[in-house]
């Protein structure tokens, strides 16, 4: 039976199983295709992609800039220079922040941390029961396994419907305002734009990104990430899905009128609903561990929106195991 199994490929599971892996023995479950969770990379053809969800690290604690550094170093992660233009003058330049991204996708440092780890793809987890002192835990694909430990790191509403009948301390009943937003990957013509972000002041059209001006490959067409607003997003997620095609041209129209670039020709469009996309409110502990069940959480909105939280909430659950 294995040590510990970890649910979830997001820099959170791939963290903490990293960490696990060098004693334990530790199995990823995952419920998507791939690795990396929010930050996931869609690859179009060969090495030409969108980065989905998470579009740049800017670390901040000194503990997450040494951890960064060594990724640089080690050529996992790389700077992400260019000309991030702002069209909203209320919001203050980010100047100070670094921009962070992964090499070939923003899915790289889960790559890199899940390198040697046995990880099971397509695996949603469905249900937890204890059974004689470990877990019995049961796919959606009526597959199942025993594990002596279990550590979940999905977003805050679902760790809540998998496992609040485990957790006695008062974990579920922090309000963790989980946001939403919509995406739109979308490929046209060369616009010659040199512009590698916009951040907007718009209500439906938050911030766009020039996946080109990456430098992770060369095409003869232009690829774009727009993310809607939160406010948009929470209005719209539920129901995207009944108008794809409508919600895809709302954001490319308010992309054309902001910004000016000039698109003739769109070779392809992805539109996609994160329905929990980031929270705004940090808890007081950073992760849950209950010795005595073997159960441990971490996740990104222990701490915030941002990967870094994912990480830190990791690193905080490695320590109380230990
Ligand atoms: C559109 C968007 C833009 C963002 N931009 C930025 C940014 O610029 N900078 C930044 O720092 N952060 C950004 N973020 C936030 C960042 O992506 C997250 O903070 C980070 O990826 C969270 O990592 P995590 O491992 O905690 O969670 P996740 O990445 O969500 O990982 C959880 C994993 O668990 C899996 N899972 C869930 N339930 C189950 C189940 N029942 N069974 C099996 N597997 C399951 C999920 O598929 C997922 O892979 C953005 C997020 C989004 C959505």
């Amino acid at each position: 039976m294995i040590d510990f199994a970890v649910i979830g490929s997001g820099i959170s599971g791939a963290t903490i199983s990293n960490k696990l892996n060098k004693k334990y023995s530790v199995k990823v479950f995952e419920k998507a295709k791939g690795v990396g969770g929010r930050s996931s990379f869609k690859r179009f053809k060969g090495k030409i992609g969108f980065d989905h969800g998470l579009q740049y690290l800017s670390p901040r604690s000194r503990k997450f800039k040494t951890f960064t550094n060594k990724l640089i170093r080690k050529r996992i992660i790389k700077l992400w220079k260019g000309n991030h233009e702002f069209l909203n003058e209320r919001v203050k330049r980010d100047k100070k922040h670094v921009k962070l991204i992964g090499l070939r996708g923003n899915n790289d440092i889960s790559k890199h941390l899940l390198k040697t780890i046995n990880c099971k793809f397509q695996s949603e987890l469905s249900k937890i029961q204890r059974q004689k002192n470990c877990w019995f835990l049961k796919f959606k694909d009526n597959t199942n396994t025993y594990a002596k430990n279990l550590i979940i790191t999905a977003p805050f509403p679902q760790v809540k419907k998998l496992a609040s009948s485990f957790v006695k301390t008062k974990l579920f009943r922090n309000k963790v305002k989980m946001n939403s937003s919509l995406t739109v990957l979308l490929m046209t013509n060369k616009t010659g734009s040199n512009v590698s972000s916009f951040f907007t002041n718009d209500d439906i059209l938050g911030w766009v990104s020039n996946e080109n001006s990456k430098k992770r490959f060369k095409y003869n067409k232009d690829l774009w990430v727009l993310q809607s607003t939160y406010d948009y997003g929470k209005k719209h997620t539920d129901n995207y899905r009944n108008k794809k095609k409508f919600y895809t041209n709302v954001l490319i129209n308010k992309f054309k009128k902001l910004t000016k670039v000039k698109i003739k020709k769109i070779y392809f469009t992805h539109i996609h609903g994160w329905k929990y996309s980031s929270n705004s409110k940090p808890l007081k502990t950073l992760s849950h561990w209950d010795k005595k069940i073997g159960l441990g959480i971490c996740a990104d909105w222990f701490g915030g929106p941002r990967l870094e939280n994912g990480w830190l909430s990791a690193n905080d659950l490695y320590n109380k195991i230990k």
